[in-house]
């Protein structure tokens, strides 16, 4: 299965048409905007998995495009007031961690244990700075965070209490585990482990368990990537992790290279899907090396990667890829994945099956 939706600017062909039949003025007129590299641009995505139109009521859909598209429109506002890839990144993020619909911050899944335990990073192109936490329960969101490792720790990555005792100190509120939980989760949870007593297999397989309930129930990982007028990349990605995983599981999105990745010299990468295949195929930095390497596309980058290398052994999920010229991939070898993106001067689009 392959699904990439690539950007690409107003073919070279139609231009010199345009310009033999209208002339060079109207012809620049007209397509000036389309004929030159978006100055900045944002994708997004809120997890990848089955989603399929006829397990989701109109509403459901409705509400998740809606929310969608105000994730990406609050990062393209920034960028477009010449504001930089990493603040519109962690506030694309907030809209999503802020929303029940997805999982991170508020709407995080449960473990088995009937807890929630938050995973996010974040990553700067311009010198590839980075900041994750890891397994943090008083966190209502995790990105912000990840920056603030990022930019006011030595360190890379903090997990549990440590991180949360890093919030405090510099002053970031911390708030009760419980202000996760939400009705949708914890039935979620209810089936999940029904599925995975009954099949004994608490410890493995249990991503076939969680993909068995229905869709919205299911995924909802969340990140975006962003390119802002500086030419500057950023990549973040906030989840709950994976549906009744046991407590302490860390899956690839505060891993670095893993779930997310940025550079300015190749490109931005967040990632959704089964953490532990990410974490083992190294999945963000693998993309970007291939685009920094054998002059890959960001579109071929990922299909390679998600399509020819992940999905053969069993790993699924998705990506959002973006470079420094504002190329955009959305790959995924799933169903769906809730994805969206705005180009400088174009609208938002936003799709969440397999076609839109
Ligand atoms: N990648 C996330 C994890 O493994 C889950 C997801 O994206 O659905 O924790």
């Amino acid at each position: 299965m392959k699904r990439t939706i690539k950007k690409i600017s107003c073919p070279s062909l139609a231009k010199s048409l345009c310009f033999l039949l209208f002339g060079c003025a109207l012809a620049q007129a007209h397509h000036s905007h389309a004929s030159e590299p978006p100055k900045f641009a944002i994708a997004i995505h809120g997890g990848a998995g089955t989603i399929e139109k006829s397990s989701m009521t109109a509403e459901q859909e409705r509400a998740y495009r809606a929310k969608l598209e105000e994730a990406i429109n609050t990062g393209y506002v920034i960028l477009e007031k010449g504001g930089s890839s990493l603040d519109a990144v962690v506030a694309s993020i907030n809209v999503m961690e802020d929303s029940p619909l997805f999982n991170a911050g508020k709407g995080a899944v449960y473990t088995y244990d009937g807890t929630h335990e938050l995973d996010a990073s974040i990553m700067d192109g311009r010198n590839r700075e980075a900041g994750a936490v890891a397994g943090v329960k008083r966190i209502a969101n995790p990105i912000n965070l990840a920056r603030m490792v990022m930019e006011d720790s030595p360190f890379v990555m903090l997990a549990g209490e440590g991180a949360e005792a890093f919030a405090r100190s510099r002053g970031m509120p911390v708030v009760d585990n419980n202000s996760f939980d939400t009705e949708h989760r914890r039935e979620q949870l209810k089936r999940a482990k029904e599925k995975l007593d009954r099949e004994n297999r608490q410890d493995k397989d249990y991503r076939a368990a969680v993909d068995a309930l229905p869709a919205p129930f299911r995924m909802g990982t969340v990140g975006a990537v962003a390119l802002d007028q500086q030419g500057n990349l950023a990549a973040g990605t906030s989840t709950g992790g994976m549906t009744a995983k046991r407590y302490g599981r860390i899956g690839d999105s505060p891993v670095i290279g893993a779930g997310t990745f940025a550079d300015n010299k190749s490109c931005a990468v967040s990632a959704t899907g089964h953490g532990e295949y990410f974490i083992r195929y190294n999945v963000a930095a693998d993309i970007c090396s291939r685009v920094a390497y054998q002059n890959k596309t960001v579109a071929q980058a990922a299909d390679e990667v998600i399509n020819q290398i992940l999905l053969p052994v069993g790993g699924t999920g998705g990506v959002i890829v973006l470079d420094a010229k504002g190329n955009i991939a959305l790959t995924f070898n799933t169903v769906g994945m809730y994805r969206g993106s705005r180009v400088a001067g174009g609208a938002a689009e936003v799709a969440i099956f397999g076609k839109k």
